[in-house]
């Protein structure tokens, strides 16, 4: 999704953080992927257009943006944290393979709930549901694997 600046401005104010230039790129980096990317990789993204923003920046603003409910992480096993600027409700396949991370939207999925036997008492403020396999590409390069290793005997 293409945000112009008028739209992260009344995002900002809406979540009560402040806008800074370097901020505001950071967050549409992050909005207008749907790779789901490492804080890392979103450094390099910026990076191309704003050559003097640090690590630290991004890193920092990205605890800002997370605190404040514009963007959220993703945890996959035990590897880096993930961002993604989509803060609405959606779920994600996850590749075992390759970790890529693809968004789900499905009504049905949105609808689950923990019957009150279940949610001992909890609060329930949402829910996200991970769908863990292995992507068409990964499924492909695991079949021709053993091919090509025939191929060469
Ligand atoms: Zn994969
Ligand atoms: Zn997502």
């Amino acid at each position: 999704m293409r945000l112009n600046s008028q739209d992260i401005h009344t995002r900002f104010r809406r979540h009560a953080v402040r806008v800074t230039r370097q901020r505001a790129a950071i967050y549409q980096a992050l909005a207008e992927t749907t790779s789901h990317p490492t804080a890392n990789e979103l450094y390099q993204t910026v990076k191309r257009q704003h050559p003097m923003i640090s690590r630290n920046t991004v890193y920092y603003t990205l605890g800002v943006l997370r605190q404040a409910g514009l963007v959220q992480e993703v945890n996959v096993g035990h590897e880096v944290a993930r961002f993604d600027g989509n803060v609405t409700v959606h779920h994600h396949l996850i590749c075992l393979g390759c970790s890529q991370i693809v968004d789900v939207m499905d009504e049905a999925l949105n609808q689950l709930a923990v019957s009150d036997g279940q949610a001992r008492g909890f609060r329930i403020l949402g829910h996200r549901v991970e769908f863990h396999g292995y992507c068409a590409g990964c499924q492909r390069a695991k079949l021709d694997a053993p091919q090509r290793s025939r191929q060469e005997h």
